[in-house]
């Protein structure tokens, strides 16, 4: 067959995720498609993979995207008559410790907020299920009976043969060499079999997507990484309907394949490939057996199954195979050009994933919009930093490491840090800051008193910080604290076109006089918030807008995309602002004392941005608060932070100033009820359901994206609505994703969980679903428990800000 000189879209890579890409974007958009293989289908990681299949995960989303994996797996040989292999054994997951008992718990709550069956069961039921299996050291296991196994090549073989039916071509032996680019735009993809002239590429060149994707400018940041399993002969009385295990304490997995077992495991010192690039012959290619180093899994495997001991081990896989470095794999459209999306960096996940990934990126790909909130895997929670591939290999080994650790609340990466730091980094750590790293920054999460030991130690109850993060919350409420938060992502556009521009991109009135701020969401054509930041207009034709840390990629992305063409262009400027924010009701003293300007609440209101000189330097200082009280986040010239910060210090030495990190902050918000866009508020959610229509400006005659998707919708009974919660039992620890009962029945699960430290309770947000529609009544008549770790407790539902410091007011 003879290569198309044009196609719509160009799927690169025929493992188990493009041959799906591929099947969905033909069966569900008819897409003229065309998938390019430079070896055999299923040569790169699919063919040696386990096939392992477990569906759920700490997002609703892609527990959605795994669950759909899984139907398709199911009916899909009825659709192409090609066998997947797939086999619904269920899954164990053994405890040996109470920590990863109480994850269990959380896990099991997790699994009912999402809507899927999971147990927790004890020793001895899992010796009748497993009976080969040693549980003398068994807390307890989990029991997940929907999950199962199925063959990688199979069900790649399969998707492709459906992707055919539906009018797909498929080429082996077909290799990309490069692209045809105008700008940042791909206009045709250069092969091996000559070029094809095409309007998007699919990047799910596995391990090599890297590679492939600097050929567009793009970066990938994955590490492929060596991952070993053997696959035993025979063993007596092992059933095919066996259960797949995974023995976390013990690092391994297990599952059944003819008769005998596939055993492996993530190891803490795992075996990085070099961070070049991959030899491009390399079909079917797998590794030396490496005994030495799988020799740590063995001794354990033996341990729980001894009847490992005396089986021959028939075959050992020795494969590569994608990681990241947070453990996610990768998907969407490469910020770096208009039209590369990508799917890649599974990390030992691609086959449970594949159904699903294929059908959201085909969508994607199409739509130009995520049908899902997929922040998680989102291409765009990288950044430039990404592109030092030893920071990717050496955070992504200790991703790979922690694959199988307890996920403690609050836990932090340790590797490559420090990375990216404020010219506050060594004054803040003198004053005994504790730093959290976000997209490379380090950022103090909690300052450690004079005695206490400066790190985080962690536990699945309270850990050590609670009590002075608590000492610091208060302190904002009561006198005055400085955040250091430099390491937000700032924006300018500018241009003649510029509020007519932004006014077309935000859900609330950005184009308000100069001097003038305003909080606004980013909605996509379905309503649903695909951003919230903070607009500050200069002047007529510029803005200064500001949003989290790690959406920085992703904001910007998303506004350079959509500004209408006329005379406006948007700038990156992060680097070139510190941010110290000036928050409590003492705030306005310390500012009086360090700057000529009226600071008055008359001459300087809230919601208004002013410059103002601090220390010789303009400061663009922000009248704003995350955290309810008065205050100015104050953006300062970068090289002019830390006079700045010693200016404050020093003025507000008699206001009892004191410098206060992220976990405070955090605490202080859920109380005050601002929402955290990728928690909250997510592209699934509309302003309405979040309560946040007052920040719509659907009474001004204005276009902007997502308004007619609100306009069908505005007046009619929301399905679902965010509402928040307290816990008077101080035992209950939230964590996020905790079951919402309603008298008694799941109505939904929280999608924030913390500890207010004025209310002196446990806070909790989350949406409460009802198809009927959820009206105040509604909401107001249930009676309310939160299911905290499998255990239930009687809650108090909010509707309105628990502490309002308007009306000094604390609410419980
Ligand atoms: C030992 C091992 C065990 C595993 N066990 C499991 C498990 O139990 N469960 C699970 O869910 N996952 C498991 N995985 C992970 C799983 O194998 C992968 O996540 C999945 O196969 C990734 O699929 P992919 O399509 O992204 O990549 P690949 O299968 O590698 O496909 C990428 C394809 O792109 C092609 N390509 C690259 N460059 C070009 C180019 N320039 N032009 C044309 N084509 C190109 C390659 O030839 C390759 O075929 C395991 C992995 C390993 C290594």
């Amino acid at each position: 067959m003879t290569l198309p000189t044009h196609a719509q879209i160009v799927v690169i890579g025929g493992g188990i995720i493009g041959s799906s890409t591929a099947y969905h974007l033909a069966r569900d958009h008819k897409a003229d498609v065309v998938l390019l293989e430079q070896g055999k289908l299923t040569s790169g990681s699919t063919w040696h993979a386990a096939g392992l299949v477990g569906q759920l995960r700490s997002s609703a989303s892609i527990t959605r995207v795994l669950k759909y994996s899984v139907d398709l797996y199911k009916g899909l040989a009825a659709e192409t008559g090609l066998e997947t292999g797939w086999k619904m054994t269920g899954c164990l997951r053994l405890a040996t410790n109470e920590d990863r008992w109480t994850e269990y718990k959380r896990l099991a709550t997790t699994a009912r907020s999402f809507g899927m069956e999971m147990h927790l069961i004890s020793p001895e039921e899992v010796k009748r299920m497993w009976p080969l299996m040693e549980t003398s050291d068994l807390v307890g296991a989990s029991w997940l009976p929907t999950d199962g196994q199925a063959s990688p090549s199979d069900i790649t073989q399969s998707l492709a043969k459906g992707a055919r039916m539906h009018g797909a071509k498929i080429f082996e032996g077909v290799r990309v060499l490069g692209f045809g680019m105008e700008g940042n735009r791909i206009t045709s993809v250069r092969t091996t079999g000559g070029e094809i002239a095409c309007e998007k590429v699919v990047n799910c060149a596995g391990q090599w997507a890297r590679q492939v994707g600097a050929m567009a400018g793009i970066e990938v940041p994955l590490q492929a990484v060596r991952h070993q399993y053997i696959v035993t002969e025979k063993i007596d009385g092992l059933s095919p309907e066996t259960a797949t295990i995974r023995d976390p304490d013990r690092r391994t997995y297990f599952k059944e394949e003819v008769g005998g077992l596939v055993m492996g495991g993530y190891e803490p010192n795992p075996q990085p490939l070099s961070t070049g690039d991959i030899p491009n012959d390399w079909q079917f290619h797998l590794f030396e057996d490496d005994y030495d180093h799988f020799e740590q899994h063995l001794v354990q495997a033996m341990a729980r199954v001894p009847a490992l001991e005396s089986v021959g081990v028939k075959q050992m896989i020795n494969g590569p195979e994608s990681f990241t470095p947070d453990g996610n794999f990768i998907l969407g459209p490469a910020p770096e050009c208009v039209n590369m999306f990508v799917g890649a960096g599974f990390n030992a996940f691609g086959i449970a994933s594949g159904g699903g990934a294929g059908w959201v990126l085909a969508d994607w790909v199409v739509n130009g919009e995520a049908p899902l909130d997929l922040w998680v895997v989102d291409i765009r929670r990288f950044s430039a930093m990404h592109r030092d591939r030893q920071w990717v290999s050496d955070r992504t080994c200790e991703a790979y490491g922690k694959h199988y650790t307890i996920g403690f609340p609050h836990e932090e990466y340790t590797s490559g840090r420090p990375r990216i730091v404020s010219p506050l980094y060594e004054r803040l750590k003198a004053h005994r800051a504790v730093f959290g790293s976000k997209l490379g920054w380090e950022r103090p999460n909690w300052f450690a008193p004079e005695g206490v030991e400066p790190r985080d130690i962690y536990s699945m109850g309270r850990q050590n910080w609670f009590a002075h993060v608590g000492a610091e919350h208060r302190h904002v409420r009561e006198a005055v604290g400085l955040f250091d938060q430099s390491s937000f992502a700032k924006y300018e556009v500018t241009g003649r076109d510029a509020a007519r521009a932004l006014d077309h991109v935000c859900a609330n009135d950005v184009t308000r006089a100069p001097g003038r701020l305003t909080y606004t969401q980013l909605l996509n054509s379905r309503g649903g918030i695909e951003a919230d930041l903070t607009v500050a207009r200069l002047a007529e034709d510029r803005f200064y807008v500001v949003t989290g840390t790690g959406f920085r990629t992703h904001d910007l992305a998303w506004i350079a995309e959509h500004l209408p063409q006329g005379d406006v262009a948007i700038r990156d400027i992060t680097e070139d602002w510190g941010t110290l924010s000036l928050m409590g009701p003492r705030s306005r003293d310390v500012l009086a004392q360090v700057t000529d300007a009226d600071v008055s609440d008359a001459a300087f209101p809230f919601g208004h941005v002013r410059e103002i000189v601090i220390a010789g330097a303009t400061v663009r200082a922000l009248r704003v608060t995350y955290v309810g009280e008065l205050g100015w986040e104050l953006h300062v010239p970068l090289a002019a932070t830390g006079a700045i910060f010693d200016a404050l210090m020093a003025a507000g030495a008699d206001h009892d100033i004191r410098p206060i990190g992220y976990r405070a902050l955090e605490s202080l918000r859920l109380e005050k009820g601002y929402r955290a866009w990728s928690s909250d508020i997510t592209p699934n959610d509309t302003p309405f359901e979040a309560g946040l229509g007052w920040a719509v400006k659907m009474r001004r005659n204005a276009d902007f994206i997502g308004r007619t998707a609100l306009e069908a919708v505005q007046g009619q009974p929301l399905r679902k609505r965010l509402a928040g919660f307290t816990l008077d039992d101080p035992a209950a620890v939230l964590v996020g994703r905790e079951t919402i009962l309603r008298n008694g029945q799941a109505v939904g699960y929280l999608t924030s969980g913390g500890y207010g430290y004025t209310v002196g309770k446990s806070i909790g947000y989350g949406y409460v679903r009802n198809e009927g529609g959820v009206s105040d009544d509604f909401l107001a008549s249930g009676d309310y428990e939160l299911v905290v770790a499998n255990e239930r407790f009687p809650a108090r539902i909010v509707l309105a800000p628990l502490y309002d410091p308007e009306n000094l007011k604390v609410k419980a």
